[in-house]
């Protein structure tokens, strides 16, 4: 179907970077994002895009993964430099392709933080109990 949206679509004397199918309902920035991940020049105009790139789009735009990488842990939001140290929310600048989600974000990274930095004192404490016995 995704597939279909972009051949129906191609407007012969526009630039792909400039003009796509309004029905994806997608941003243009997330638009120029799969143009680049698939090696699409963004000045070539749709009457030159061949076949097999516009049926690459439309596979990524039906499934598109992402990887996640960085300096914070995600599963504790620990910082993977300095231990003990966590981060969660708006000072991570988390910049998604297409934006939005930033209050997701920050209670989720908080929750983690959170009971991670419980768990932390809670395992902290019960050592030091043993330790003065
Ligand atoms: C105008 C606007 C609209 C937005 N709209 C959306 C939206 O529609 N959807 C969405 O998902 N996100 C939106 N956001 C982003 C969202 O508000 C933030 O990502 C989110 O609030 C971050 O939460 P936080 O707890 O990390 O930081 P904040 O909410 O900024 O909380 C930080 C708190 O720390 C306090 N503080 C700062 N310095 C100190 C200090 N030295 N000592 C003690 N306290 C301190 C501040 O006073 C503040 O209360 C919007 C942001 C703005 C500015």
């Amino acid at each position: 179907m995704v597939g279909l949206y972009l051949v129906l679509y191609i407007p012969q004397k526009q630039k792909v970077a400039g003009s796509y199918p309004p029905e994806l309902g997608i941003v243009k920035r997330f638009w120029k994002y799969l143009l680049n991940r698939e090696g699409i020049d963004e000045d070539i105009l749709w009457a030159s895009i061949s076949s097999n790139s516009l049926m690459s789009v439309a596979a990524l735009l039906k499934q598109c993964s992402f990887i996640i990488k960085g300096k914070i842990s995600l599963k504790t939001m620990e910082s993977r430099i300095k231990s003990r140290l966590f981060f969660a929310g708006e000072v991570l600048n988390v910049d998604g392709i297409t934006g939005g989600f930033n209050f997701q974000n920050a209670w989720s990274g908080g929750y983690i933080a959170g009971t991670s930095i419980g768990k932390m004192a809670a395992t902290s404490a019960s050592s030091l109990e043993k330790q003065a016995m």
